[in-house]
């Protein structure tokens, strides 16, 4: 295993690319723009240099690790790739198209992981011809601070699939935790309905944002309050997991806050726009 493909540039795109590439993989990173790939690379060479400025890693361990990153506009070159993670955006439609697409051009033993949030593993596997091949990798942000990585089976992954993964998150310095496949899996089943319902407390007027996150951090040892980390994973991702937990487990208790789908709306994002609850 020398070649990862990843597919997605963002928010977790570029991270899970920085801990490849650290540890020693090469890494062909996919994005549909050069100026997203460029943008994550720019991402990965700052957070590199953080690590620098801390003494973690030295100023060769940083130029290397960026000689492993190649950059392509064209999903075809993840054909040499031994594992491809996809970290596109939070839709059906777009991971279920470049999921057919990663089955044609990759060889038949490639592990397609996904590091989707909480759409179904085994609906995914379902568009391919090899759906034992077909796991979820999902990986907590910022990828490069954080050990946990939530590792869900589909309804047909096998198990040597899931032992070369869990190898895989190891040799990366993670700690992979298994579970099953149902709308959110364990993280955002637990996580999202906790800052959906903080968004319902600012929306009706419980206490400030600032006060809501201080309550969360102070009294429940939080290391961030609930809107301050929604801004941090993005508004438009807490919505579409929120969407898929409504949809999926048919509970009202699930709906989306109005105000999350109205700050979606006006491109208030949260850390990546700029604006989200807080300015940055
Ligand atoms: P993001 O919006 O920051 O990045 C998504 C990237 O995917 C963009 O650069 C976009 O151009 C690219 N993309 C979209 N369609 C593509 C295609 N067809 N081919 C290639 N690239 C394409 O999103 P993100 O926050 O990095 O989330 C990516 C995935 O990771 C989602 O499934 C999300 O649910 C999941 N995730 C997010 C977080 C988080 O905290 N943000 C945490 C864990 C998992």
């Amino acid at each position: 295993m020398k070649t990862i493909g990843i597919i997605g540039a963002g928010t977790m795109g570029n991270g899970i690319a920085h801990v490849c590439a650290m540890s020693e993989y090469n890494v062909i990173l996919v994005d549909i723009k050069q100026e997203f790939l460029d943008r994550g690379l720019g991402q990965i060479g700052k957070n590199l240099s953080r690590q620098v400025a801390k003494e973690r890693i030295t100023e060769a361990d940083k130029s290397n690790t960026l000689s492993r990153i190649t950059t392509s506009l064209n999903i075809e070159d993840l054909s040499v790739a031994a594992l491809v993670v996809e970290a596109a955006s939070e839709n059906f439609d777009i991971k279920s198209n470049l999921f057919k697409k990663l089955d044609e051009i990759c060889a038949p033993e490639t592990i397609l992981a996904t590091n989707t949030s909480s759409i179904s593993i085994t609906r995914i596997a379902a568009v391919t011809t090899r759906p034992e091949k077909i796991i979820g990798m999902h990986f907590m942000n910022p990828v490069p601070m954080m050990k946990l990585v939530e590792i869900i089976r589909g309804y047909l992954t096998d198990d040597r699939t899931t032992e070369e993964v869990n190898a895989i998150c190891q040799s990366l310095g993670k700690t992979p935790v298994e579970c099953n496949d149902y709308p959110g899996f364990v993280a955002n089943r637990i996580l999202m309905p906790m800052i959906n319902e903080a968004i319902y407390a600012l929306m009706e007027g419980v206490a400030t944002k600032e006060a809501i996150d201080d309550i969360m951090k102070l009294g429940m040892a939080h290391p961030m309050g609930p809107l301050a980390l929604a801004d941090l994973i993005g508004l438009d991702v807490c919505l579409a997991i929120m969407e898929v937990l409504h949809k999926d487990l048919g509970d009202s208790k699930y709906r989306p806050c109005p105000l999350l789908k109205k700050m979606v709306d006006a491109g208030a994002l949260g850390r990546k726009t700029g604006r989200g609850f807080y300015i940055y």
